[in-house]
């Protein structure tokens, strides 16, 4: 090769994309790893697993514009509340935006053909292709012998035959690459990412069915178990200590319900205007089911945020309601 050409690899941390990047760094391109950060997939095992081959992942936040796209992806969600396809468009996009400040040639990425149901399918690899406008710069080391030629196969810059064609979910080539290449240690394929889990998709799928995706909402979906008590209102109810810390930290201009007369898990409403009687009596019996000292009735202390100056005698909720109300 005369020039070195350079390129992004597109990195979720998975084995495939460790391959990709090995795999071309053997053929001699220089490979910048670039990870796309959101509140739904953290970098912090990217950045582990670049460093375990030798790279510094280049982070890149791209919230706004996936929180943006969430809440209408052109093609949908998959099994969970994870819109694999726009997503990928998304970061695809982005990287091709960075390209020039980077000096960049060309984008890679640890895609399979046929491994996954939605994202990597052809016709979906097409589509993700049709969304960015970066669709001819993009390569596939892992499967590209298989797919449609792009410009840097075109223009001789990656040779064709020099690329791999492997395809399906069988893991069998990864697992020898990844000896070959000395990675011992990497993360199951599509772990990470928060979307493809079916508990967070549910309560994200809440947020958003009441127009609530924002930092602040999604930053509360970390802990505890979340219930919908009506269309108004929400509560969150800490499973343990850590939680109602975490949980405390979070209030802004929420109500907080606390039992008076024992310690008990910290009961957080969030709701869209003031309680009504009947709404306060909801939340302090649910907080009560989460008190073991509470046999049938109790007190419950409630005001927003911290300021507890309010209380309210109620019956503890039966379990049977509770289940209900579970997000
Ligand atoms: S698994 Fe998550 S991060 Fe990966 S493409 Fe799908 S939505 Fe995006």
């Amino acid at each position: 090769m005369d020039k070195k050409y350079k390129c992004f690899a597109l990195f979720s941390g998975g084995l495939d994309s460790m391959l990709a990047v090995v795999f071309m760094r053997k053929l001699g391109y220089e490979v910048q790893p670039i990870f796309f950060e959101t509140p739904f997939f953290s970098s912090k095992n990217a950045v582990k697993a670049a460093e375990h081959i030798g790279f510094k992942l280049l982070v890149h936040d791209v919230t706004t514009d996936h929180l943006k796209m969430m809440k209408n992806p052109r093609y949908g969600f998959g099994k969970n509340m994870n819109p694999c396809i726009d997503c990928h468009g998304l970061m695809f996009r982005e990287a091709g935006r960075l390209m020039e400040e980077h000096n960049v040639d060309f984008l890679i990425s640890g895609e399979v053909l046929g491994q996954r149901p939605m994202s990597q399918r052809k016709d979906a690899l097409n589509a993700v292709g049709k969304l960015s406008e970066v669709k001819d710069l993009l390569v596939r080391p892992l499967s590209q012998k298989l797919i449609t030629d792009t410009l840097p196969i075109r223009e001789g810059w990656v040779k064709k035959d020099e690329m791999l064609d492997i395809q399906g979910r069988g893991r069998h080539r990864q697992m020898e690459m990844a000896k070959e290449y000395g990675i011992t240690e990497y993360q199951n394929p599509g772990g990470g990412c928060l979307l493809t889990d079916i508990g967070y998709s549910r309560k994200l799928k809440d947020l958003i069915q009441h127009d609530l995706l924002d930092l602040k909402y999604l930053n509360f979906l970390k802990v505890g178990r979340h219930f919908r008590l009506n269309e108004n209102m929400k509560m969150i109810i800490g499973r343990n200590n850590d939680d109602n810390e975490f949980l405390g930290k979070l209030c802004t201009d929420e109500i907080v319900f606390q039992t008076a007369d024992f310690p008990g898990p910290l009961g957080v409403v969030q709701s869209r205007w003031d309680l009504k009687t009947e709404e306060i009596e909801m939340a302090a019996s649910l907080v009560l089911r989460y008190n073991s000292k509470i046999k049938e009735q109790g007190k419950v202390n409630y005001g927003l945020n911290f300021s507890l100056e309010n209380q309210i005698e109620t019956v503890k909720m039966k379990p049977k309601d509770v289940e209900k109300l579970l997000i």
